[in-house]
């Protein structure tokens, strides 16, 4: 069993309500939502933080953010705008230290964030 509950819902070890997933990431819907669409998207691959990112994981970053743009069309929330957000650390709001970005949408969304 994985100690990390990210890569626990990666390896289907503990249930993820997923709604995407290829080679490299997987999608699914936030537990707690903060927005009528908010998924989570995760690197199949363990990386604690934002700031844990390697040279080597930079297409990565890439295949997050076609999954991004994929999902946002896929559950109707890119015409209306959408935001991709990562919390580097707990000061920042990081509760679950595996890297994951946040697509929210289908509300307005107010700046700055709080
Ligand atoms: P962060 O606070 O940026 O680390 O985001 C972690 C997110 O994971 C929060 O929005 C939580 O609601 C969400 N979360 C925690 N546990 C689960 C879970 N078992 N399945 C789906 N989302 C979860
Ligand atoms: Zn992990």
């Amino acid at each position: 069993m994985s100690e990390c509950l990210f890569c626990g819902i990666v390896k289907g070890e503990i249930k993820g309500n997923l709604v995407y997933q290829d080679n490299s990431v997987v999608a699914f819907k936030d537990i707690n939502p903060k927005a009528p669409v908010h998924l989570l998207i995760v690197p199949r691959k363990h990386i604690a933080t934002l700031l844990d990112l390697q040279q080597e994981d930079t297409s990565l970053i890439g295949d997050v953010f076609n999954a991004a743009n994929q999902l946002a069309r896929d559950q109707g929330i890119a015409k209306n705008g959408f935001r991709v957000v990562v919390n580097c650390g707990a000061g920042a709001g990081q509760s679950v230290f595996h890297l994951h970005f946040h697509l929210l949408g289908g509300r307005p969304m107010v700046w700055p964030p709080g």
